[in-house]
């Protein structure tokens, strides 16, 4: 198998950059479908059409509907073709940001990714989680090409709730642990190969990071303010993470993540807060050092990460729920397949609750 990496074509963070998005999209094509919330227009459409206006762009607004479902992906590229637009612009979250790449890749055009939040990886990578409109997965639209562009104004992040960029610390705490599982099975990763020696280095980058800014980065966001740590974990969330997922590997973490949704009272705990407590019991399933399991979970009780059942809402903890986690999180099509060695529902099932007990005592 050959070794692959993929990667957006043009990554741009900085203090406000949302005020030159005309002059960094401007290349793209010649009139830009502009994709994001209500809300989000409030707060930055103006400085977009300023940007777009000065230098010469054609734009169209259209407001996303909340969910990345078949719909509304079909719905806006009939909006697309109905105004001739040849560029897609999603902006907000992961699901926006989601929802425009489908587009991009259904129209077969270029896509830019602004977002709003740094709460998960979904920014740099090229692939888009389909949801019903119940909120249940459907399917996974893998797209020929990563976003042409991603910007990052760390200013709007820094304005952002503090939550979601911890959440986003979690998904990005995973990612070279991940990828130093799937390295170790020899498993292939997203981008269709074996991870670079590349990726597996933008993982352990995130995740030294993560370990030296993540707690000043988090103060800054409290403040409202851009600092260097926080520029510093935007890379981590939403760069590092991003490449390292889909090039270095998945493993353990995110698939224990996607069992919790069989948990109905883990629904409020977001993806990244589920797959830092997937990563502590991936580091639990592998046998790794105190030392480097306590420096994760103590780094999870630092910045406010789940470590128990409890911290992601799960007060009644019920044996045959964490069963189903287990099971889902073992089914062939997950990436526990990854791990280095077999492991079984039953490893899975006992790792959560060691998990959940050395995060007990941890705490304390
Ligand atoms: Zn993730």
């Amino acid at each position: 198998m050959a070794n692959i990496i993929k990667a957006p074509s043009k990554y741009i963070q900085g203090k406000g950059e949302i005020k030159n998005i005309g002059k960094h999209l401007s290349k793209l094509g010649r009139k830009f479908l502009i994709i994001c919330s209500e809300g989000t227009f409030k707060r930055i459409g103006q400085d977009i059409k300023l940007s777009f206006d000065e230098n010469m762009c054609q734009y169209i607004f259209n407001y996303f509907n909340g969910e990345c479902s078949l719909e509304e992906i079909d719905r806006i590229v009939e909006v697309a073709k109905n105004n001739s637009c040849d560029v897609v612009v999603a902006i907000g979250g992961g699901k926006a940001i989601d929802t425009g790449k489908a587009v991009s890749q259904k129209s077969d055009c270029p896509v830019a990714v602004v977002p709003t939040i740094a709460s998960n990886d979904a920014p740099c990578s090229g692939l888009s989680v389909v949801y019903n409109n119940e909120g249940v997965v459907v399917k996974v639209i893998f797209s020929k090409r990563n976003p042409d562009v991603v910007l990052v104004d760390s200013e709007i992040i820094a304005k952002a709730p503090v939550r979601m960029l911890v959440a986003g610390m979690g998904d990005a705490l995973a990612t070279y642990f991940e990828a130093r599982a799937s390295r170790n099975s020899n498993s292939k990763t997203m981008a269709k190969g074996n991870a670079t020696n590349t990726a597996i280095m933008m993982g352990k980058l995130c995740f030294d990071l993560l370990m030296e800014n993540g707690i000043e980065a988090k103060k800054s966001v409290e403040k409202n303010e851009v600092s260097d740590a926080l520029e510093n974990v935007l890379e981590a969330n939403i760069l590092l993470s991003g490449i390292g997922f889909e090039s270095g590997g998945l493993a353990a973490a995110h698939a224990i993540n996607d069992g919790f949704a069989y948990i109905e009272q883990s629904h409020g705990a977001l993806h990244g807060e589920k797959v830092a407590f997937g990563t502590i019991v991936q580091l639990i399933l592998e046998k790794v050092s105190d030392e480097e399991l306590y420096k994760v979970i103590d780094f999870c009780i630092q910045v406010g990460l789940p470590v128990t059942l409890a911290d992601m809402g799960i007060t009644n903890v019920v044996d045959e729920e964490i069963k189903k986690v287990a099971e889902a999180a073992c089914v062939k099509t997950q990436s526990t397949k990854n791990m280095p060695f077999p492991v079984s529902e039953m490893d899975v099932y006992n790792a959560i609750f060691k998990a959940d007990e050395i995060g007990k005592s941890r705490k304390q």
